[in-house]
Formats: C-alpha cells, sequence, structure tokens
C-alpha cells in the first residue's frame, strides 16, 4: 500500500468495519462498495477521502498508511493531531488503541509508541530525550485527569507563548513503549472505576492521550519540541428526539456541540481561509489549537458500521468527513 500524498496537512481516511455477529444473524445488508482505493458508494452517493480503507485492511497497514509519518514529522519538532470520528461501535477505539498488548490486533497508539522509542535508539547519541505523556477525558465539557482520579474539573490556560495546555493535568515521563503501555492501562483502569457503565460512558466522552517530545542537542544545547495528540471522540450517533430526555439529552447536546465545533474548525482550516478559525467554540478545540492545521500533521478517520441498519448514521458520518475535504 503507498503512503498518503504528504502535500496537504489534513488527511481525512475512512475505515469500515466488518459486519459483526448480531447483524449478520439479523439478515442486515453489507452496504458500502469500494472503488478504488479513495473512493466509497454508499446509496448511490460516492464519497471521495485520501484513502479508504476496506473491512478486511489490518491494522498493521492503517498504521503504516497513516501514522508512521506522523511519527517521524513530530520527532521533527512538528505537531499533530490524530482523530477518530464515528458512531458508537463504528471502530474508534479499535482504530487508535486496538487490543493493547496483542502485536498483530494493537491500534494505532501502542504502534506509535513503539516507533517513536525505535526511532530515538537509532538517532544521533548527542541528542537527549525527554518525553511525558498525559490523559485525560472531556465529559459533559469537564476535562478529567484519567492519571489522577482526583483531579475532575481541569481548566484550558495559555502559556508566555500563548501556546494552549490543560492547566494542572498529570504528565508523566516515558522511557520505553512499556511505560507508554502502562500509563494507558492505569488510565483505562481509573476510567472504568469511576463510572458505571464504561461502554455508555465512552460513547458520551472524548478521550485524548497526549504524547510531548522534546529534544535537546548535549552539545549545542539546541531544542527541539514536538507534540501529538490522539483523540478518540464521542459517539457522533443522533439520540433519538423521542426518547431521550433529562441528563441523557443534556448529554447528547453537549456532545453534538463539541463536534459540530470541531467539524467547523476543521472545515475552515480545510477551506484555508485563515480569516476565522472558530478554536474557542469547545474546550477540545482550544486544547489543540496549535497541533491542528497550519503546520501541524492532522489525521482524521471516519470510521463506519457497512450494515443497512446503521446506514443514516453512515451517511452523515461520511457527511462529516466530507466537510473536511
Ligand atoms: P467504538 O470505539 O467506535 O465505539 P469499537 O472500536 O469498540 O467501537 O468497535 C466495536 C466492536 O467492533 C469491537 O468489538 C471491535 O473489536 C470491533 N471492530 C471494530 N473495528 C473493527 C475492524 N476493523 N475489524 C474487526 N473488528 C472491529
Ligand atoms: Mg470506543
Amino acid at each position: 500500500m503507498a503512503d498518503v500524498p504528504a502535500e496537504c496537512n489534513i488527511k481525512v481516511l475512512c475505515r469500515f468495519r466488518p459486519l459483526n455477529q448480531s447483524e449478520i444473524v439479523r439478515g442486515d445488508q453489507f452496504i458500502p462498495k469500494f472503488q478504488g482505493d479513495d473512493t466509497v458508494l454508499v446509496g448511490g452517493k460516492s464519497y471521495a477521502f485520501d484513502r479508504v480503507f476496506p473491512t478486511n485492511t489490518t491494522q498493521e497497514q492503517v498504521y503504516n498508511t497513516c501514522a508512521k509519518q506522523i511519527v517521524k514529522d513530530v520527532l521533527g519538532g512538528y505537531n499533530g493531531t490524530i482523530f477518530a470520528y464515528g458512531q458508537t461501535a463504528s471502530g474508534k477505539t479499535h482504530t487508535m488503541e486496538g487490543k493493547l498488548h496483542d502485536p498483530h490486533q494493537m491500534g494505532i497508539i501502542p504502534r506509535i509508541a513503539e516507533d517513536i522509542f525505535n526511532h530515538i535508539f537509532a538517532m544521533d547519541e548527542n541528542l537527549e530525550f525527554h518525553i511525558k505523556v498525559s490523559y485525560f477525558e472531556i465529559y459533559m465539557d469537564k476535562i478529567r485527569d484519567l492519571l489522577d482520579v482526583t483531579k475532575t474539573n481541569l481548566s484550558v490556560h495559555e502559556d508566555k507563548n500563548r501556546v494552549p495546555f490543560v492547566k494542572g493535568c498529570t504528565e508523566r515521563f516515558v522511557s520505553s513503549p512499556d511505560e507508554v503501555m502502562d500509563v494507558i492501562d492505569e488510565g483505562k483502569a481509573a476510567r472504568h472505576v469511576a463510572v458505571t457503565n464504561m461502554n455508555e460512558h465512552s460513547s458520551r466522552s472524548h478521550s485524548i492521550f497526549l504524547i510531548n517530545i522534546k529534544q535537546e542537542h548535549v552539545e549545542t544545547e539546541q531544542k527541539l519540541c514536538g507534540k501529538l495528540y490522539l483523540v478518540d471522540l464521542a459517539g457522533s450517533e443522533k439520540v433519538s428526539k423521542t426518547g431521550a430526555a433529562g441528563a441523557v439529552l443534556d448529554e447528547a447536546k453537549n456532545i453534538n456541540k463539541s463536534l459540530s465545533a470541531l467539524g467547523n474548525v476543521i472545515s475552515a482550516l480545510a477551506e484555508g481561509t485563515k480569516s476565522h478559525v472558530p478554536y474557542r467554540d469547545s474546550k477540545m478545540t482550544r486544547i489543540l489549537q496549535d497541533s491542528l492545521g497550519g503546520n501541524c500533521r492532522t489525521t482524521m478517520f471516519i470510521c463506519c458500521s457497512p450494515s443497512s441498519y446503521n446506514d443514516a448514521e453512515t451517511k452523515s458520518t461520511l457527511m462529516f468527513g466530507q466537510r473536511a475535504k
């Protein structure tokens, strides 16, 4: 598989998961028709992206095609963001994390962790690396530290260079892929403990893993910094207006607002009309401000179900992805 062309800094990639067992049992139809490696037909309409991954694409192929280069760029001093967008159970977490300790089924984040250290071990011995990671989630517009559950409502500040950051968020220094994996396991365990239904919770919150890389040349003291945000977004499905009330409806409105704020930022960046990018419309876009668009590497995975049962959500997900093109 060839690399995705590098000329545009916002890449939109679309991935379809296979039909699952209950969809097969129910007799759902498989609706996408794949054309070449960048187009998919759904319901007679064609959607083009930088790349479309059919259901049999492996985790390794996804990583090599779209994330490998970002790791090199972040080590070269660029910032970046990789998102997964889609309805619940469309494959977002599978794409971003996968099965964490399984070499075949692991997703983008563990592969990035391995790749970073492989690169570092092969680089100039005179370079000193400081790598730190943070892990937090945004739920109902509140930022919760997954590495310190006592921090449940952190705020976004700007440093003296006007670079936004989550104030007080735990940062862990890591010096091997295993240490990165330990931090992820720890954060996920904390998330499980704090909520009664993890599936519901993860579909209603955005989870954000941040890798910050600083390097310094021991002789020249020349410094280079890059950071990478890895974002598993809340489920994009519409809550039925008749069924939802109270807290569920509030959650749905909140998710809707933050996902549309993200869509507006990405489409403003994609249009390239630099006049106004509405970063300030949500906490997430404020945090990501210096890691989206411009010189940054931005990749959005549009995750889709192939089932006729989900066809309305799939079309709306594909439309969201098209706005970024
Ligand atoms: P989401 O995070 O979008 O809610 P998940 O990533 O948890 O969805 O995926 C839902 C289920 O489908 C999981 O059991 C996952 O392992 C499976 N799945 C998702 N994408 C794929 C894929 N490309 N190939 C095989 N199984 C997948
Ligand atoms: Mg998930």
